[in-house]
């Protein structure tokens, strides 16, 4: 039977199989003897020992479509960078080291604007105008008004999403929403994961429908110092790319080469100056880090 690991506490693995509810399992398989530990986020066999008592053994992983280190998680499809409009106010610059985390782990991500009802001076505008030309998807939602979380339900489906951002701005709020119409199946099976509750928190899968899935990640927030080159950084700035090799010197960093086109494009409002002038910070910040 194929199922997909959505938690692992203690040696203990919960397996998630789509109309039979949750494997509590143990890893047996040959690939222990390749070291491999297998992942919450893993598509993996099992066999089950105990169907009354949803008992198995984990004997294969199948192949992963990635891996993040910290936290120790696979197959993520997609991130959800939240941060709401209003309460606490945005710091763009926050969220494009957010962004430029995802995207250097190759991690898509799906800007959430909360926070809709508070926000009066419509900054959103403002916000919509600053990555639109990063081509990402944004969803403006509020949990306070009816019907906003559709556009996140659409956008989650099918896919496994870690979620990311600062307290304060709704994350759970917006987990619990999503999760109010969780089938009756999984909620009671669920109570079998609820057991190891209590201890360390752990990386977690929130089942919202049969093949959708929330990361519930506990530092995967505040990953957002990127060990990088600053020569590698302008490659992370999704709405740069395709002026790689227009500017008038080979390897243009885009800080102060004569001939940038993507200078020109921040001057004729195509790129917004918000984020270039986010991307020269970060620059700057990795330039002065030197190795030993
Ligand atoms: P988290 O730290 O990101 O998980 O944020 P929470 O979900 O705990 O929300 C922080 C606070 O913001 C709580 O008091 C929520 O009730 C409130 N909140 C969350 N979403 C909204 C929203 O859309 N509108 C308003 N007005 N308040 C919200
Ligand atoms: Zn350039």
């Amino acid at each position: 039977m194929q199922g997909k690991i959505v938690k692992g506490i203690a040696g203990f693995y919960y397996v998630h199989v789509v109309e039979s509810g949750i494997y509590e399992c143990k890893a047996k398989g040959v690939f222990r003897k390749d070291k491999i530990k297998p992942l919450v986020g893993d598509n993996v066999e099992i066999l089950v020992l105990n169907e009354q008592e949803k008992e198995g053994n984990i004997t294969d992983i199948l192949p992963r479509k990635n891996t993040l280190i910290r936290p120790a998680v696979a197959n993520i499809d997609q991130a959800l960078v939240v941060f709401a409009l209003q309460q606490p106010t945005p710091h763009l610059n926050l969220l494009d080291r957010f962004i430029a985390m995802m995207e250097y782990h190759e991690i898509p991500p799906v800007l959430l604007f909360n926070k809709e009802d508070l926000d009066e001076e419509l900054h959103r505008e403002y916000i919509r105008s600053v990555y639109h030309a990063t081509g990402y998807p944004m969803v403006f939602t509020s949990v306070k008004l009816d019907d906003r979380l559709s556009q996140v339900r659409e956008v989650i489906q099918g896919k496994i999403t870690a979620i990311a951002g600062p307290s304060g701005v709704g994350k759970s709020s917006i987990i619990n929403l999503l999760q109010s119409n969780v089938s009756m199946e999984i909620g009671e099976l669920s109570d079998k994961i609820k057991r190891g509750k209590h201890t360390t928190r752990h990386s977690e899968l929130i089942t919202i429908n049969e093949d959708t899935y929330i990361m519930d990640t506990p530092g995967f927030s505040s990953l957002y110092t990127l060990d990088i080159e600053a020569e590698q950084l302008r490659f992370y700035f999704a709405e740069f790319r395709e002026y790689e090799g227009m500017c008038r010197f080979n390897g243009c960093n885009h800080i102060h080469e004569p001939g940038c086109s993507v200078k020109s494009a921040v001057e004729s409002g195509v790129i917004h100056r918000s984020r270039y002038d986010n991307y020269v910070l970060m620059f700057d910040e990795l330039k002065g880090k030197k190795p030993y």
